[in-house]
């Protein structure tokens, strides 16, 4: 820890600034008080002032729960009874989804590109052919290993067959470019506390009005019936209890957004960030996974130096202040991945970079 401070390079829980901590011990409220309707009417019109699509064509609706929280409710609100969802994977999030597909008994198709691949708009052109598909779902940044799928051409695909899209955009919501009424998008699922930097717990759903009200969608959840929701998010009111400190941090959080110069500005700070590190790696003899231009802004991933265990990177970073992340499933001996996600600033990456000198250099 550097004081208090322990800097998180992990995708979410992200490092939080001092005025969103201060926000989490506001005032206890009731969440069924006109304070609190406020306080929620204020965080769905920031939310969707973030991208601006036409607000009276959209909602965003809040959850309690984290980000797999919004994907299941988006995906479990909006599949019609007799749709088929291809679902477009590259890494495990998108194999979530398909998870997901399968548990609530959602017909679906696989396409799997294998974890850090491109998603061939060739590949998903003839599924869409093939299999009598209805919707297509993808994931935004593949979280797995950094990639940003080129959402642009596969909305535009999906568009031209009139093929309602889907986006798990949890890693990516606030910081790269989503634009939702071009790519032909339906809805998409993100949360407070990655490029938001908000406080883990809330997760929300941008969706389009007119699919959500669609009176062919079946019930498959009570806790996730995103419809309910927004109904009663609507009329100032909410189902359920929702986590009203967490609220007050995120509402702090899109404030902060907004006055940062929203998205684009937080996209420009990551990527000098994320240059940063990817630069001062090299230099050290890392070799990154994918290229920069395939990468997101949000995080990298990195091969772990030879002679090095992820556990001694791991521990010898967190001891001096720093929390990397490790890579998921098979690619768990193979790889790290750095975030640069947070309330973080190029001192920071400074301070890593001769942190992880240190420990290549310590370490027999
Ligand atoms: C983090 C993440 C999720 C959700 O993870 P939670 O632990 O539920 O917050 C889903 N999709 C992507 C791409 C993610 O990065």
């Amino acid at each position: 820890m550097i004081g208090d401070r322990q800097i998180l390079l992990n995708p979410g829980p992200v490092t939080l600034s001092p005025a969103v901590k201060k926000a989490l011990a506001g005032s206890d409220i009731c969440h069924r008080e006109p304070e609190f309707s406020n306080l929620q009417a204020a965080i769905r019109e920031r939310l969707l002032q973030v991208y601006a699509p036409p607000p009276q064509a959209w909602a965003a609706i809040l959850l309690a729960g984290s980000g797999t929280a919004a994907v299941e409710a988006m995906l479990t609100s909006l599949m019609p009874r007799k749709g088929r969802l291809l679902v477009l994977e590259n890494g495990v999030y998108g194999e979530r989804m398909s998870r997901i597909a399968d548990i609530h008994g959602i017909s679906y198709k696989a396409l799997n590109c294998g974890w850090g691949a491109t998603i061939d708009p060739k590949d998903v052109e003839r599924a869409l052919r093939a299999e009598g598909i209805t919707h297509v779902a993808v994931v935004h940044h593949e979280t797995t290993t950094g990639r940003l799928n080129d959402l642009a051409t596969l909305g535009a695909l999906c568009r031209s067959r009139g093929v309602p899209l889907f986006v798990d955009a949890v890693s990516s919501y606030g910081v790269e470019e989503l634009d939702c009424e071009a790519w032909g998008i339906a809805a998409c699922a993100a949360t407070a506390n990655k490029c938001l930097h908000g406080a883990p717990g809330v997760s929300f759903v941008l969706t389009r009005r007119d699919v959500l009200f669609d009176p062919e969608l079946p019930k498959r959840t009570v806790y996730l019936d995103l419809a309910a929701y927004c109904r009663a998010q609507d009329n100032r009111s909410t189902p359920f209890t929702q986590p009203v400190h967490l609220f007050y941090a995120l509402e702090q959080a899109l404030q902060e957004l907004e006055q940062q110069g929203g998205w684009r500005a937080r996209r420009q700070h990551y990527r000098e960030l994320a240059h940063a590190v990817r630069k001062g790696l090299i230099a050290l003899g890392v070799r990154p996974l994918l290229a920069e231009h395939e990468t997101s802004v949000a995080l990298s991933a990195y091969y772990i130096p030879q002679g090095l265990r992820y556990e001694e990177l791991h521990d010898g970073l967190k001891a001096r202040g720093f929390v990397i992340y490790a890579g998921q499933g098979r690619l768990a001996q193979d790889i790290f991945r750095i975030s640069t996600m947070g309330a973080i600033v190029r001192a920071d990456i400074e301070r890593l970079l001769a942190a992880v000198a240190e420990v290549i250099i310590q370490t027999p």
